[in-house]
Order: C-alpha cells, then sequence, then structure tokens
C-alpha cells in the first residue's frame, strides 16, 4: 500500500467558536480507511449538547454582526485567501480526501480539490454582488428591495465528495453573510475539518464556521430540531431527506434538499460513439458509482446495442480497482463494509430478477488491500423496467442496461422514475438533443458529455431528487432574505 506523502491524521475535534475542543461528554468516534478496513483516527462526536454550543456560538457571531456587517470586499477577501490555501494545501487534502472516502487520488486531486477552490473564488465574486433592485410600484412610492443574510445555516453533507459538496454551500453561505454549523459525515469527517482549519487561518471571524461531526440520527437530529437554525442546506438520500424535512416543519425552518438519483444516459445510434463509450464507462464507474449523477442506467438505441455493448465491456475489462493513494488507480473502494454489503445485494437482486450478468459482479480482491471494501466493476444487460436494479439508486459500481426503439420511448423510459437529478444524451442531431434536453425530467442535462461542474452552474434536483440548488447565482437566493421596503414619496 502506498503512504501519503502530506496527509497528517490525528484526532479529529469539534470547531465552536473558534476553538477546537473534545465533545462535552467525551464521545468520540472511528473513522475508517476504506482501502484497508483500518480505524484512521478517532474523531470527537457532537452530541446534542454539544450542537446546542455550536448553534449558541453561531447565533451570536451572527448578531454580534462582524461578518454579516462586514463589507462584503473583506469578506471575499477571506474566501479567496481560502482558496489559496486549498492550492496551497492541494496535495495534503487530496491525500486525506482519498484516504477517508476511498476516492482515488486521481479524482480527488484532479476534480475535488481544484473545485473546491474555485467555488471558494466564485462565490468570493458574489460577496460584493448581492443586491436588491428599485421596482417600478404603482402610486407615489419609492419600493425597493433589501437581500439580507439569513442567521444561522446548518449544513449537512453527506459521504461522497464531502470537501466538495461541504464547499459547494459553506461558500456561499459565508459569502452572503450567514454564520455555519457544518455537519460532516461520521464515514468522511476529516476533510472537512481541515477545512475549518483552512477557513480559521484565512481569517474567518470566531464562531462564524463550526463544525460538528457525529452521527445522522443524533448530531444531524439535533441540528435540524434546533430552534436557532434558520436554515438547513442537506446533501443526502431521499430517506434521510424526508426525515429533515419532517424534523424542520416544527419550526417552519427553510430547507434545502439534494438527494440521490439514479441517472439515465441515452446513446442514438448517430451518436459518436467511441466518445460515449468512454463516458458510459467514466460516467458509471468514476468514484466506483457512488457519485449522485452516477450514468447508472445506459439506455442504447436498438440498432447500436450489441456493437456498444462489446465496446462497453471491453473497456470495462481495463479496469482494475486498485490501491486509492495510487495515481493509476482509477477505481476505488466503496466508502463503507455497510456500502459493500448493499451494492452486493443489488447485485443479487438483478440476478435473481432475471438479469444477464455480462461483466464483475463480485467482491474484488485487492493484492495488499485484501480487507478493502472492492466491488468488481458489474455491467447488467437485459434489464427491464420493473427490476429492482433499474429503479433504485445501487451507490456502487454496477450499471444496468436497457435497449429503446426511438426517442420518445427513451424519453418514456428516463421520466419513469422518481428520480430526477441528472442525465446524459448523445446523438450529432442538434434538434434532437435539444428536443430530448427539454423533455427529459432532470436538473442537470448533458449533451454529449457527461459528469461535467462549474460553479457558475446551477446543480440539484427535479422531484423526488430534491429542491433548491447548489452553484451559480441561484443558489444565493437560499442564503438570503428578501425585504421589501416602501417610502411614501407625497409625506
Ligand atoms: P445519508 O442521507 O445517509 O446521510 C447524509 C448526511 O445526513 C450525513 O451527514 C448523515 O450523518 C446525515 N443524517 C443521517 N440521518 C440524519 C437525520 N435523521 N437527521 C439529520 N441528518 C442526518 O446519505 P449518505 O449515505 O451519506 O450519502 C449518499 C446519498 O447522498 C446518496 O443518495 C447520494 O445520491 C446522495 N447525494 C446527493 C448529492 C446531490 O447533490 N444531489 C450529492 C452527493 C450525494
Amino acid at each position: 500500500m502506498i503512504s501519503p506523502s502530506k496527509a497528517q491524521i490525528k484526532p479529529g475535534k469539534l470547531l465552536i467558536n473558534g476553538k477546537w475542543q473534545d465533545s462535552v461528554r467525551g464521545g468520540a468516534l472511528p473513522t475508517v480507511n476504506p482501502a484497508t478496513a483500518a480505524v484512521l483516527t478517532m474523531v470527537a462526536e457532537a452530541a446534542s449538547d454539544d450542537v446546542d454550543l455550536a448553534v449558541k456560538a453561531a447565533r451570536r457571531a451572527f448578531e454580534g454582526g462582524d461578518w454579516k456587517k462586514m463589507h462584503g470586499s473583506d469578506r471575499a477577501k477571506v474566501l479567496w485567501r481560502c482558496a489559496e490555501l486549498i492550492d496551497k494545501h492541494s496535495q495534503e487534502l487530496a491525500e486525506l480526501e482519498s484516504l477517508d472516502s476511498g476516492r482515488p487520488i486521481h479524482e480527488s486531486s484532479r476534480l475535488d480539490v481544484p473545485m473546491a477552490a474555485d467555488c471558494f473564488r466564485y462565490f468570493s465574486g458574489w460577496a460584493t454582488n448581492i443586491q436588491g433592485e428599485s421596482l417600478p410600484v404603482k402610486g407615489n412610492c419609492l419600493n425597493y428591495t433589501i437581500r439580507e443574510p439569513l442567521g444561522v445555516v446548518g449544513i449537512i453533507v453527506p459521504w461522497n465528495l464531502p470537501l466538495m459538496l461541504g464547499s459547494w454551500k459553506v461558500a456561499p453561505a459565508l459569502a452572503a453573510g450567514n454564520t455555519v454549523i457544518l455537519k460532516p459525515a461520521e464515514q468522511t469527517p476529516l476533510s472537512a475539518l481541515r477545512l475549518g482549519e483552512i477557513l480559521m487561518e484565512a481569517g474567518l471571524p470566531e464562531g462564524v464556521l463550526n463544525i460538528v461531526p457525529g452521527l445522522g440520527p443524533v448530531t444531524g437530529e439535533a441540528l435540524v430540531s434546533h430552534p436557532n437554525v434558520d436554515k438547513i442546506a442537506f446533501t443526502g438520500s431521499q430517506k434521510t431527506g424526508q426525515e429533515v424535512m419532517r424534523t424542520a416543519s416544527r419550526n417552519l425552518k427553510r430547507i434545502a434538499l439534494q438527494l440521490g438519483g439514479k441517472s439515465p444516459n441515452i446513446v442514438f445510434a448517430d451518436a459518436d460513439i467511441d466518445a460515449a463509450v468512454r463516458a458510459a464507462v467514466e460516467g458509471i464507474f468514476v468514484d466506483s458509482g457512488q457519485l449522485c449523477t452516477a450514468a447508472s442506467r445506459l439506455l442504447l438505441e436498438d440498432s447500436i446495442h450489441d456493437q456498444f455493448v462489446e465496446k462497453l465491456l471491453a473497456r470495462t475489462k481495463e479496469l482494475r480497482p486498485g490501491d486509492p493513494l495510487d495515481p493509476a488507480t482509477r477505481l476505488g473502494p466503496l466508502v463503507s463494509e455497510l456500502q459493500l454489503a448493499k451494492v452486493l445485494g443489488y447485485v443479487a437482486s438483478g440476478k435473481n430478477d432475471g438479469a444477464k450478468l455480462a461483466i464483475g459482479g463480485d467482491r474484488a480482491t485487492v493484492l495488499g488491500l485484501e480487507k478493502g471494501f472492492f466491488v468488481q466493476p458489474t455491467v447488467f444487460t437485459d434489464v427491464r423496467q420493473d427490476m429492482k436494479i433499474a429503479r433504485e439508486e445501487i451507490g456502487g459500481p454496477v450499471l444496468s442496461v436497457v435497449r429503446f426503439k426511438e426517442a420518445d420511448e427513451a424519453v418514456k423510459i428516463a421520466n419513469s422514475l422518481l428520480y430526477g437529478l441528472s442525465a446524459g444524451v448523445w446523438s450529432r442531431d442538434i434538434r434532437k438533443v435539444h428536443r430530448v434536453a427539454r423533455e427529459l425530467q432532470a436538473g442537470s442535462v448533458w449533451i454529449n458529455t457527461y459528469n461535467v461542474f462549474d460553479p457558475a452552474s446551477p446543480f440539484g434536483g427535479f422531484k423526488m431528487s430534491g429542491f433548491g440548488r447548489d452553484l451559480g447565482r441561484e443558489c444565493l437566493a437560499q442564503y438570503t432574505l428578501v425585504k421589501s421596503v416602501w417610502v411614501d414619496l407625497t409625506v
């Protein structure tokens, strides 16, 4: 196994009011390296009294006004410095992310870390541009709007891409002048804690960012139910999203939910087949199929089905699970033993339901990492719409291939689930791709490409993939309140 060159693994603490501390009751949770199943370190677990302390600190920091009343250009400086520090520590952050989540360093160093830095840079620009409008109302009145920060924002993120997804919410929330409590997932807290250190070094005032690792039903629930938290920005599973919505309804807390997906990737016969094959393989196997946007349903036009599957399998065969810290590795382990069991359960259900297992289907063994949570890249063909593997989010490297005869049928299949996060369309016919893009019920549609993100472009779901948006101008409205001010000009 390759040893990290930069990442420092130390016991994790809570960040409350600018101080790193243990939890009041002394609770701590292990965080595990998915490639070895060994405990990396212990991380303090925030119980409800710690969450309460974090909320009080965030509330004081908000009401005290240092951050929200600071000129946008000064907030921008802190966010920009944070981006520079992320760049400076990029190798260390990438290694930390790969050790804690199993994501290959090839991805964490090329995508997650640069994207996190870009996200802070992008929203530092917005800190001076959040503004109201003057509106053309009837009568002799002046009416204008002010956009104010919301207050205390609770941010809950999942185990996949924790640094990047955390940045997608922390950066805009801070740019808008809010104070934040971040709860990373229990499986992958380390990069969020390091981001906290970086933001403090960048000059964030005490209490503006607090970090409370811990279990969902304990720490997450305490944050969502806390009456002094104004908003919850959540990314995670549909089931937890529903739970968050129920809990938040008790005090009508604002929420934004970014949930799971079962994304269709539609390939028409007139597509650039080799490019589509490359993207279909990457689209499902990147991050071992655990991305929320994983292209887990491959819809192939009948006439190219066999030729496409042959090329797809040839490329899939080349993918070998390996050490996430090895720059040559393209397929890492799943995040946890639980996820491994869940994914193998779906493989068994695909076999039972009569889908044809074309490749993979088992736990994979990697030399020197025999205890790691690796799964072989797996492809099922002859998948019917009624099968579980065609309908449910698997969260692993398992692709379901489905045939279609014409565009309308492809759209119908694509839209047939309650998910609506993302979709891919492959064709050289410019009219067809735009028509299909309009008809797809998905928050992101990629045409002749897949899994492209930029801080300027909004990201989020339709239907039960959630509501609210991360990134772009779009997300800022969710971290501000709009106030309408009227002035009678005759008095
Ligand atoms: P999860 O829902 O189990 O957990 C997400 C977070 O919620 C974790 O921090 C967890 O501790 C917390 N949590 C759990 N129960 C809670 C509760 N009762 N109250 C408050 N918080 C609670 O999801 P996961 O397994 O960590 O992540 C995988 C899921 O996330 C997949 O469905 C994936 O598609 C989705 N996801 C969505 C996006 C997106 O942007 N749409 C991005 C990444 C992942």
